[in-house]
C-alpha cells in the first residue's frame, strides 16, 4: 500500500505549491477530457522508486477568521485520520502565529506522526528561520522552499521512512498462481458495492473483513467463478493505529485511490436509478490516471423500467464518453443478473491490459491505417510513419517511429488509436500512443 502523507497548515504557506512540486512529476494519460473533473487535492508522487499519496487539505478559501478551525475540522480531519505522516507547514517569511498553535493542538489530539516543516526558507540561516518554531514542542523543524524545491525530497524520504516504520508487517502472502485478476470495486456511496463484493465472494466473506484485530491495511479476499481464481481488493477493513477522531466517512478517496493502484482491474459501479453525478466522475478521472484496465459496471438495472433503460443508457454514454474504451455492463447485485457478463469483462480487460503485441503486427497494422488516411501536411512537411513496437505493457503503450512526427495533429493521433484497438481488440483499457522522430 502507498504511504499517505497529508499537507496540512493555515492558508498561503504554501501547501498547494508543494502538492503541485510533489504530484507533477507523473506524466498524465490522460489529456483534459470533456466531462472529466480532476480533483486536485488528492494525488500521487514519487520520489526516486518510491510512490505515494499525498493530501493537500487547503483550498477551500476564503475562510473567516472564526471559522478557520471549524473549516479545519471538516476538510482536514479525515485526512489527518487516513494519514500515516502530516506534513505540517509553517510560513519561515511571516514567523510563528497563533493559528499555527492551534493547528499544533488540534494535530496533537489527533495521535498521528507530525513533521513540522518551515517553508519559503530559501536563502535564509537554518537557525535564525526555525528558532521561533521549536515553541510548539514538534521537534527540531525541517526546512524547506517548496517554490524552489529545497530540501522537499528529504522532506519526503525522510516522511516516507516514518510512515514505513509504523505500519504493522504484512501478513502472509497468497501464492500468486492462485490470486489470478485482482480486482477492485470503487464507486460513489450506495451504488451497491458492498452488495457486489456479496454477490461475488459470498456473505461471510465480507464479515470478515471488519473483524477487529485485522492489522492488514487492505484485504484480499480470493474467490472462484467457473473455475477461475480472482483476488477482490478490498480497503473496507483499513483499520490505523490509535485513536483518532472516529468519524472516517464511509466513502474515503484515499481508500479508492488504495485500491485502484492494488488492482489489476477496475469495476466502477454506477447506479442506473440515480443521475450520473460529479462524484461518479472525480471516481472515473482517478481510475484514468492509474491506467488501470476498467469495467464499467451499471447497477440496479433491476429497478429500472424497460421504457427507461434506453435513457439510462444514453445518459451514461453521454457524460461518460470518456469511458467509451471500456465496456459497460447493466447489471443488478441484488439479484444477481449480468454478473456472468460482467466477470467475462473483467478477464478481456485484463487480457487486453497486458496484450503482448509484436512488431511485425503493429507495423502492418500501422500501415493500414495509413494507407486508410494520412497524416496532414504540416508546412510542406508530411509526417513519415515508418513502424511501430510495444513500449510498455498495462496499460498499452504504442511507440511509433518515422520523420517529422511532431506535426502529427491530437486527432490524426486519437485516430491511430482507435484502430489499434479495433485491430487488437484492446477493451477495457487504456492505451497510449507515443511519436518518436528519427533514426
Ligand atoms: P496554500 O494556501 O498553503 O496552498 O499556499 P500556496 O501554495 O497557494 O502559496 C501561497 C503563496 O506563497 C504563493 O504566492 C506562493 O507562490 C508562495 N510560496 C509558496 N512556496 C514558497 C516558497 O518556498 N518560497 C516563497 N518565497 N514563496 C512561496
Ligand atoms: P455501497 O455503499 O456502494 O457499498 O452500497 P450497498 O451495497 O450498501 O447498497 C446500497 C443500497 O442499494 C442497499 O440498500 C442495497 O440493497 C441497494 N442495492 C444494491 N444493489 C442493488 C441492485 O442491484 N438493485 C437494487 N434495486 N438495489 C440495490
Amino acid at each position: 500500500m502507498k504511504p499517505v502523507i497529508a499537507l496540512v497548515g493555515r492558508p498561503n504557506v504554501g501547501k498547494s505549491t508543494l502538492f503541485n512540486r510533489l504530484t507533477r512529476s507523473r506524466d498524465a494519460l490522460v489529456a483534459d477530457l470533456p466531462g472529466l473533473t480532476r480533483d486536485r487535492h488528492y494525488g500521487e508522487g514519487r520520489v526516486g522508486e518510491r510512490p505515494f499519496l499525498v493530501i493537500d487539505t487547503g483550498g477551500f478559501e476564503p475562510v473567516a477568521k472564526e471559522g478557520i478551525m471549524h473549516e479545519m475540522a471538516l476538510q482536514t480531519r479525515q485526512a489527518v485520520a487516513e494519514a500515516d505522516v502530516v506534513v505540517f507547514i509553517v510560513d519561515g517569511r511571516q514567523g510563528l502565529t497563533p493559528h499555527d498553535k492551534t493547528i499544533t493542538d488540534f494535530l496533537r489530539k489527533s495521535g498521528r506522526k507530525v513533521m513540522l516543516v518551515v517553508n519559503k526558507s530559501e536563502g535564509m540561516k537554518y537557525t535564525s528561520v526555525t528558532a521561533e518554531f521549536y515553541e510548539l514542542g514538534l521537534g527540531d523543524p525541517y526546512v524547506i522552499s517548496a517554490a524552489h524545491g529545497d530540501g522537499v525530497a528529504d522532506l519526503v524520504n525522510e516522511a516516507l521512512d516514518q510512515a514505513f516504520a509504523q505500519r504493522p508487517a504484512d501478513a502472509e502472502e497468497l501464492e500468486p498462481q492462485e490470486r489470478g485478476v485482482k480486482i477492485a470495486i470503487v464507486g460513489r456511496p450506495n451504488v451497491g458495492k458492498s452488495t457486489l463484493i456479496n454477490t461475488l465472494v459470498g456473505e461471510q466473506r465480507v464479515i470478515a473483513f471488519d473483524m477487529p484485530g485485522t492489522t492488514r491495511d487492505s484485504i484480499e479476499v480470493p474467490f472462484e467463478r467457473g473455475n477461475k481464481h480472482y483476488t477482490l481488493i478490498d480497503t473496507a477493513g483499513i483499520r490505523r493505529r490509535g485513536k483518532v477522531f472516529e468519524a472516517i466517512e464511509k466513502f474515503s478517496v484515499v481508500k479508492t485511490l488504495q485500491s485502484i493502484s492494488e488492482a489489476n482491474v477496475v469495476i466502477l459501479l454506477l447506479d442506473a436509478q440515480q443521475d450520473i453525478s460529479e462524484q461518479d466522475a472525480h471516481i472515473a478521472g482517478f481510475i484514468l490516471e492509474s491506467g488501470r484496465a476498467l469495467v464499467v459496471g451499471v447497477n440496479k438495472w433491476d429497478g429500472l423500467e424497460s421504457s427507461d433503460r434506453d435513457q439510462v443508457k444514453t445518459d451514461i454514454d453521454r457524460k461518460m464518453d470518456f469511458l467509451s474504451f471500456a465496456r459497460h455492463i447493466y447489471l443488478s447485485a441484488l439479484k444477481g443478473t449480468g454478473i456472468g457478463p460482467l466477470m467475462r469483462a473483467v478477464d478481456e480487460a485484463y487480457a487486453a491490459a497486458t496484450a503482448k503485441l509484436s512488431t511485425p503486427r503493429l507495423t502492418r497494422a500501422l500501415e493500414e491505417a495509413v494507407e486508410k488516411q494520412e497524416p496532414k501536411r504540416k508546412g510542406g512537411t508530411r509526417p513519415k510513419m515508418r513502424y511501430a513496437h510495444q513500449g510498455g505493457q498495462n496499460p498499452p503503450v504504442i511507440v511509433i517511429h518515422g520523420n517529422a512526427l511532431e506535426g502529427v495533429t491530437e486527432p490524426y493521433k486519437r485516430y491511430l488509436e482507435k484502430h489499434f484497438r479495433d485491430t487488437f481488440d484492446l477493451i477495457g483499457t487504456p492505451l497510449r500512443i507515443e511519436l518518436r522522430t528519427g533514426k
